[in-house]
């Protein structure tokens, strides 16, 4: 009681039919409002592990979109602290939106482009970079933010952005990896994989 984290949890007791919203992150991709615009929970649940949020840490999470990093970053402890930045009025509005159904009303959401979004914010722990990879400057901005000891994740689906995160892969190391999931389909009255975009995932400590 009082605890939103668990009122999602009864709440789920209550109605076995309603989503399982677990404890670590990968939660279903239903579990938000979205356009589209959303990492899928393999990836997500990927990408908060490399992230490995601690308590009291703070999280810049660029690139907003429907802001399930950010809210699965602070669903991880009570005093895990988040801002999201995000350029699409529409999506910074529902990302709001899923904060306060997910328990993190907390969460901190900046309409605005980065990397000039980014200017006064507070000194981040970690930065996730999810969008606008390619704007002049930004992934620049990111590591000039970060503290040394700061992790900063970048995942993308396009060539372009692969071939800027080789780039600062070859100079600062880290890991480069490559997330390729398939989903099983119908095909026919039988079964098939459908290959989805595979998401090139960078992560360095500074
Ligand atoms: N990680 C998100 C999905 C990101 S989709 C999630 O799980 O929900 C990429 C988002 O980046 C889009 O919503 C796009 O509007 C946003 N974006 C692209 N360039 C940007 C920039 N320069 N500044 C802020 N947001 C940007």
């Amino acid at each position: 009681p009082g605890d939103p984290l668990n009122v999602i949890a009864i709440d789920c007791r209550r109605a076995p039919e309603a989503l399982r919203l677990g404890a670590v992150p990968g939660l279903p991709d239903a579990a938000y409002e979205h356009d589209g615009q959303l990492t899928k929970r393999h990836v997500r649940a990927a990408t908060l592990g490399v992230l490995a949020p601690a308590p009291g840490e703070l999280l810049w999470d660029i690139g907003g979109g429907s802001g399930s990093v950010a809210v699965e970053w602070m669903r991880t402890h009570r005093s895990c602290r988040a801002v999201t930045v995000e350029r699409d009025p529409a999506r910074a509005e529902r990302i709001s939106g899923n904060a306060d159904r997910l328990g993190v009303p907390g969460l901190r959401v900046v309409t605005g482009a980065a990397p000039e979004a980014l200017a006064g914010l507070p000194t981040p722990d970690a930065v996730f970079v999810g969008g606008g990879l390619t704007v002049p400057g930004l992934l620049e901005a990111c590591w000039e933010a970060l503290p040394p000891g700061g992790r900063l994740v970048a995942n993308t689906v396009t060539l372009e952005s692969e071939a800027l995160l080789a780039q600062w892969y070859r100079r600062h190391g880290g890991e480069l990896v490559r997330l390729a999931l398939a989903h099983a389909v119908p095909v026919g009255g039988f079964t098939g994989w459908r290959q989805a975009m595979p998401v090139t995932q960078w992560a360095v400590t500074k």
